[in-house]
């Protein structure tokens, strides 16, 4: 049976994507809308995916209702021009996150998921290229809202429908590498496990007060306790 909720972040949390993934979005943007915006300089850490289209071409001049026109449209381009261009040399898989996978997926009473930005297909693409995919059996998505904090409770109903658990805020850790993710935390009132390995310092994420803070994974023990301790933030 399980007992604990552990959801991870993608970007920054469980892989580095090279810059494929601004190329991308830009080429995806300029064949649909005939401008790529601000994606050159935007920055992307912790946002969702759909909001970061209507930001780049938000400081294009477009306004809403011309991006909202076209954009399932940009979307799947988008993600299929990623899955067609990634490659494993553009996805870094970070320190000792396989490991940690490894053993939390041997626990019976722990359910993993994933709680991103990124839309399913594109976000998917990225661990299956690291082949650290079939880790989690569900999540919640940019495609499933626009603001990421709406994302927490999306994944525990899809917890709850899969397993027919109700898992109580202790029973949850939300895991990530930015203050959008501790802020999703904060959401449910879960734990939240924060790691430097994305563009933000332990001092910069130390400001958000997260319940632990790691520089990254590599001591897959201290993880593994931090996540299975039932402790309010
Ligand atoms: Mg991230």
């Amino acid at each position: 049976m399980h007992r604990k909720l552990v959801l991870f972040d993608i970007d920054g949390t469980l892989v580095k994507v090279g810059s494929v993934n601004r190329r991308v979005l830009a080429d995806a943007l300029i064949e649909v809308y005939g401008t790529e915006g601000s994606t050159g300089r935007h920055d992307f850490s912790g946002k969702m995916d759909g909001a970061i289209i209507y930001e780049v071409l938000g400081n294009a001049g477009l306004e809403r209702h011309e991006i909202a026109e076209k954009f399932d449209r940009a979307k799947d381009v988008y993600v299929e021009l990623f899955r067609e261009r990634a490659r494993p040399s553009d996805i870094t898989l970070l320190e000792g996150v396989r490991e940690l996978l490894d053993e939390l997926s041997k626990r019976s009473e722990i359910l993993l998921g994933l709680l991103t930005g990124n839309f399913e297909a594109s976000g998917r693409h990225k661990l299956k290229l690291p082949a650290i995919d079939h880790y989690f059996p569900f999540g919640a998505f940019a495609d499933d809202a626009f603001e990421r904090t709406d994302l927490p409770r999306i994944a525990l109903e899809r917890a709850r429908r899969m397993t027919g658990t109700n898992f109580s805020p202790t029973d949850i850790v939300i895991i990530g590498d930015t203050e959008h993710d501790i802020r999703c935390a904060r959401v449910l009132d879960a734990r939240c496990i924060a790691v430097a390995t994305g563009n933000f310092s332990m001092e910069e994420l130390a400001a958000h007060k997260p319940a632990v803070l790691f520089k990254n994974f590599a001591a897959t023990g201290d993880v593994v306790t931090e996540i299975l301790t039932t402790q309010h933030s």
